[in-house]
C-alpha cells in the first residue's frame, strides 16, 4: 500500500485509474493540471506520482524537471505515444519508470510496486547485495556472483553490472550509463557501451541474440532482469 498522485487530465482515466489503485489498497489523490499537482506534491508528499506527459497547462517533460528540483519522489510516466525518443527524454529527465497508453490498472500497480522496492532497497547504505535471480551483485565488495561461481569482472563491467542490479528492472539509458558509470555526462562512444555489455554477456553466459539476464530495448536503452525460465 502506498498513496500514489496520479496527474492527469483525462477524467475518465483519472477515475478509472484511481478506482483500480484504490481498490489495489493505494491511498489515491489525482490532480488534473501539473501546477496544481506540484503543490500536493509538496503538501502531501505522496510515495509515488504517476505523470500523464500530455497536460493542458504545462509540458509533463517540464512538470518533471520541477518535481525533481523539490522532490526525490518515484515518478512513473504514462505516455500516450511509443515514442523512444519521448522515453528516452523523460528517464534521462529523472523519471523513475514509464506506462504506454492505453495500459492496464494491473501493470501501473506493478510498476508501481517495483519502483517502490526500488526506492525502499538500502543498497548503498547497507552494504547488502542485490539478488536479481541467480545473480547477486554486491556494490560495496564489488563482487558479483551467478548461480554460486564468483564473476571475473574488469572495474568498468562491474560498474556497468553494478548500475544496472540498482536500477533493476528499470531500463537505463545509454546517456545514463555514459554519465555514471563511464562519467562522461555529455555522451561519448556509444560503442564503448557496446563493447563492455558484449562482454559482460559473454561472463554471464548470454549473447545478445539470446540474453538472460542483459535486454536491450531498441532506442531505449538496457535493462537487467531476472531471467523468465
Ligand atoms: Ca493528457
Amino acid at each position: 500500500m502506498a498513496s500514489v498522485l496520479v496527474i492527469e487530465d483525462d477524467q475518465r482515466i483519472r477515475e478509472t485509474v484511481a478506482r483500480a489503485l484504490t481498490d489495489a489498497g493505494h491511498a489515491v489523490r489525482t490532480e488534473g493540471r501539473g501546477t496544481d499537482a506540484l503543490g500536493v506534491v509538496m503538501e502531501w508528499c505522496p510515495d509515488v506520482v504517476v505523470l500523464d506527459l500530455g497536460l493542458p497547462d504545462l509540458d509533463g517533460v517540464d512538470v518533471l524537471r520541477m518535481l525533481r528540483s523539490v522532490s526525490k519522489v518515484p515518478v512513473i510516466v504514462a505516455t500516450a505515444r511509443d515514442d523512444d525518443l519521448e522515453i528516452v527524454r523523460v528517464l534521462d529527465t529523472g523519471a523513475d519508470d514509464y506506462v504506454i497508453k492505453p495500459y492496464s490498472a494491473a501493470h501501473l500497480d506493478a510498476r508501481i510496486r517495483a519502483v517502490l522496492r526500488r526506492s525502499a532497497a538500502p543498497v548503498e547504505a547497507g552494504g547488502s547485495a542485490i539478488a536479481i535471480g541467480d545473480l547477486a551483485v554486491d556494490p560495496d565488495r564489488r563482487t558479483a556472483i551467478l548461480g554460486g561461481q564468483p564473476l571475473d569482472l574488469s572495474r568498468l563491467e562491474f560498474d556497468l553490472l553494478a548500475h544496472l542490479a540498482r536500477r533493476s528492472p528499470a531500463v537505463v539509458t545509454r546517456r545514463e550509463l555514459l554519465a555514471e558509470v563511464w562519467r562522461q555526462p555529455h555522451g561519448g562512444a556509444d560503442k564503448t557501451i557496446d563493447v563492455h555489455l558484449s562482454w559482460l554477456r559473454r561472463k554471464l553466459g548470454e549473447s545478445a541474440s539470446e540474453p538472460r539476464y542483459l535486454h536491450t530495448v531498441r532506442g531505449v536503452g538496457i535493462k537487467l532482469e531476472r531471467p523468465a525460465d
